[in-house]
């Protein structure tokens, strides 16, 4: 059967892949350690499965309103006000099948045939194929280690086109943990209101602070900014709640609207029990998140620390979310050359599943997670260290 040209070009989500990959070596036996983890390793509070297991007991187990049940979408507005300065009212929420799916219902609600969507390098590795899906064109501005892998406002005014109709915006980032401080949002916010561009900003990892560091939505910084942008969030990194599938976007009504429009004819209501028990993530007990920072903290340092350790490695230190992205080409030899074939190297002869850094657009680094315990981490360090002699 014939596939659609702009389906025909989207690539599997090699993340997933890897981790699929992973996850069936150890079934058969092989002793493989996975840094390919895109989800916390830890469960899901008790207070919120709680409500879940609830409102299943009672027959909530129905249709919803095709964008969300009211009650969560005031949740996600008291939310964005108390913790980011976003004045936004229930028509102005949507929750989807998670902050993926937020997503994509932005993407498609917005992006004509040919239109161009900015894309700083090294991004999340789902950002350029949805793009695609919309028939629109990713457009990529370069932000290496050595720029601390953010872009400059100058990057982004000569990325600009006639045709660009929006970038998006990823900060505490995936893959490479960069958190862009208040001020250069300022400085790319400038540039997004002189040229008149939308900005998805994909707040996913808002929590996932270290250093001190501190998260400001793009949004919330004036009202001109606040009318260009759609911002995304879910409760699936912060609460560990990957596999409900509950994520939200807020923007101006029109543009909910729309994607409404399209989620009531693709997924309908996001999952009817997994709604409440997102209220109570959002407004219950928040200690979970602070004993989960703790945990990646240190696995972080130690990641960091050992990682430099290794000829050939350089890493930066990551201040949010949880991946480090070291950059490996040191190691490259003249049989392994590229994130690719190392990649691969250590699979089969450390045992240890990293993902490539060309699926995140920086062919020199290689991604590696922190959700996992600190003993598998020192062992699939010294792994890789070995390995690598
Ligand atoms: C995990 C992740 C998401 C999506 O999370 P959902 O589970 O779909 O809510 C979105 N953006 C980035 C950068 C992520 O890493």
């Amino acid at each position: 059967m014939k596939i659609a040209r702009k389906v025909q070009n989207v690539s599997e989500s090699l993340t997933l892949a890897l981790t699929a990959k992973a996850k069936q070596m150890k079934k058969e036996g092989i002793d493989i350690i996975g840094f390919g983890a895109g989800e916390p390793d830890f469960d899901t509070p008790d207070h919120i499965k709680q409500v879940a297991i609830d409102d299943l007991k009672k027959g909530f187990t129905k249709y919803t309103p095709a964008s969300g049940i009211p009650e969560l979408k005031q949740a996600v507005c008291e939310k964005l006000k108390r913790e980011n300065q976003l004045d936004y009212t229930p028509k102005q929420i949507i929750i989807s099948c998670g902050a993926k799916h937020s997503l994509y219902n932005a993407i498609i609600a917005i992006v004509d045939d040919g239109d161009e969507i900015i894309i700083p390098a090294p991004y999340w590795l789902t950002y350029p194929e949805q793009v695609k899906a919309a028939g629109g064109k990713p457009v990529f501005i370069n932000a290496p280690a050595k720029a601390d892998f953010k872009i400059t406002p100058d990057q982004l005014k000569k990325a600009i086109t006639n045709k660009t109709v929006a970038m998006i915006l990823n900060s505490p980032s995936n893959p490479t943990g960069a958190v862009y401080f208040k001020a250069e949002l300022e400085a790319l916010g400038k540039v997004i209101v002189e040229k008149d561009i939308a900005v998805i900003t994909d707040e996913i990892y808002e929590k996932i602070l270290y250093d001190g560091a501190e998260h400001y939505s793009i949004a919330a910084l004036s009202p001109e900014l606040k009318k260009r942008a759609i911002v995304v969030n879910g409760v699936s990194k912060s609460y560990s709640m990957t596999g409900w599938r509950i994520g939200y976007a807020a923007g101006p009504q029109e543009v909910i609207a729309a994607m409404s429009r399209l989620q009531s004819h693709s997924t309908s209501n996001p999952t009817s029990f997994c709604q409440n028990a997102s209220i109570a993530a959002l407004t219950g007990d928040q200690s979970n998140i602070q004993m989960m920072l703790k945990a990646f903290d240190e696995r972080r340092r130690y990641m960091v620390e050992t990682l430099n350790k290794i000829p050939g490695v350089k890493c930066t230190m990551p201040k949010g979310a949880f991946y480090v992205f070291p950059d490996v080409s040191g190691a490259f030899t003249k049989n392994i050359q590229g994130s690719m074939a190392l990649s691969e190297y250590l699979l089969k002869e450390a045992k240890v599943g990293v993902v490539p850094g060309v699926a995140f657009g920086d062919d020199n680094c290689v991604r590696l997670s922190y959700a996992t315990s600190l003993e598998n981490i020192k062992k699939g360090l010294e792994r890789i260290a070995q390995a690598l002699k």
